[in-house]
């Protein structure tokens, strides 16, 4: 009748056993206790090292007898290595995302079912250093895939930029609403993401997988809702030809196509050099001009004139802006000025937001308009 031995266990125990721990910034290997509460977390005895949300916990490549795992939000090289079977199925049965970075789980698997001129095509990058495969890798990459690593870059990118997405209601809907009507003349489809960030950086770009971000700075610097919609139809221009993926493939470096080779991205401190990349440094030229072309195209579809983007990014940059996305490739605005400009028939559509709706927007941060 011991009805109380049930309760006398406490019911969140620290397990030890041998878990190893490694913080990601130094090298040194601790010993380490697991609790499970809401998240995991992470303890050196009384001292509490970390503590990762199930859903961000991912397992990485390990040799047998051992898990291995790390976390999304953590330092890229945190890694926790769990040796006790009982602790590895526990922690396993927790984490319902931990192989959702898998190509089809195995490493081989994933090649075969992908594509072997996919994998082809790495091998020559990787030994060759052929940048051209870039251009006829990108086309092979999974959607999924691409989503994922979107995913992964969206988290660095608003670390980096210590930055989040503006939700003011009015601003957001005037945002949507902007988004929609470019989206639809793009001839996009629902799945393209989109936000402000609260970020001072005149930028503005896109991420592999479908996500558009504008950044307040740029917002700030706007005068009416057509100088955006045209930096908009631009990023939606990237997007439709997948120039960040491309971007990725190209700047990457080699690590960074194995781990795409094995389906192994979040593991890879070259994904944070590559998510850098998208933003720091550039699209090719040509990518740029076509964006470009896409952005006046959609401008005119809608009736709306593409001559106020031009004149935004000069006003933002001067004549040799550099550094930003949405710049930096370009070789002046005043060209880009000049190509949106041209043949730039004025507005025949009605306005892309109402002015309460444009006052809405530019204060969607919670900043003055
Ligand atoms: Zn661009």
């Amino acid at each position: 009748m011991a009805m109380a031995s049930d309760i006398s266990v406490p019911p969140n125990p620290p397990l030890g056993g041998s878990v190893a721990y490694f913080d990601g910034t130094s090298s040194r290997r601790r010993m380490v206790t697991l609790r499970f509460a809401d998240r995991l977390e992470i303890n050196d005895g009384e001292q509490a090292l970390a503590a990762w949300a199930y859903a961000d916990i991912r397992r990485a490549d390990s040799p047998a007898g051992m898990l291995r795992l790390n976390c999304l939000t953590a330092p890229a090289l945190a890694r926790l290595e769990v040796r006790d079977t009982g602790l590895a199925n526990e922690l396993v049965s927790r984490c319902t995302n931990i192989d959702d970075h898998m190509i089809g789980r195995r490493g081989v698997a994933a090649i075969v079912g992908w594509s072997l001129a996919a994998a082809a095509s790495i091998v020559a990058v990787v030994l060759f250093g052929l940048p051209l495969a870039a251009d006829r890798l990108t086309p092979l990459v999974p959607e999924a895939f691409e989503r994922r690593l979107g995913d992964v870059a969206d988290s660095q990118v608003k670390t980096m930029f210590d930055a989040k997405v503006c939700d003011n209601a009015a601003g957001q809907k005037a945002f949507v609403k902007l988004v929609t009507a470019l989206r639809e003349s793009a001839g996009l489809d629902t799945s393209v993401q989109s936000g402000v960030l609260s970020s001072s950086v005149p930028n503005a770009f896109a991420l592999p997988g479908g996500k558009v971000y504008l950044f307040n700075g740029l917002l700030a610097k706007a005068e009416n809702a057509d100088e955006i919609a045209g930096v908009l139809a631009h990023e939606l221009g990237h997007l439709k030809h997948r120039d960040s993926m491309r971007g990725l493939i190209h700047n990457g470096g080699t690590s960074f196509l194995i781990g795409l080779l094995f389906g192994d991205i979040t593991g890879s401190s070259a994904l944070i050099f590559g998510s850098r990349t998208l933003v720091t440094s550039s699209h090719s030229r040509e990518a740029e001009t076509d964006a470009d072309h896409f952005a006046i195209d959609v401008m005119h579809r809608l009736g709306r004139p593409a001559k106020p983007t031009g004149e935004l990014l000069l006003r933002v940059t001067g004549k040799e802006g550099k550094g930003l996305s949405i710049i930096s490739s370009h070789p002046l605005s005043e060209d880009r000025l000049a190509r949106m400009s041209r043949q730039d028939p004025p507005a025949s559509g009605p306005p892309l937001l109402t002015s309460e709706e444009w006052r809405s927007l530019k204060a969607i941060c919670g900043g003055k308009s």
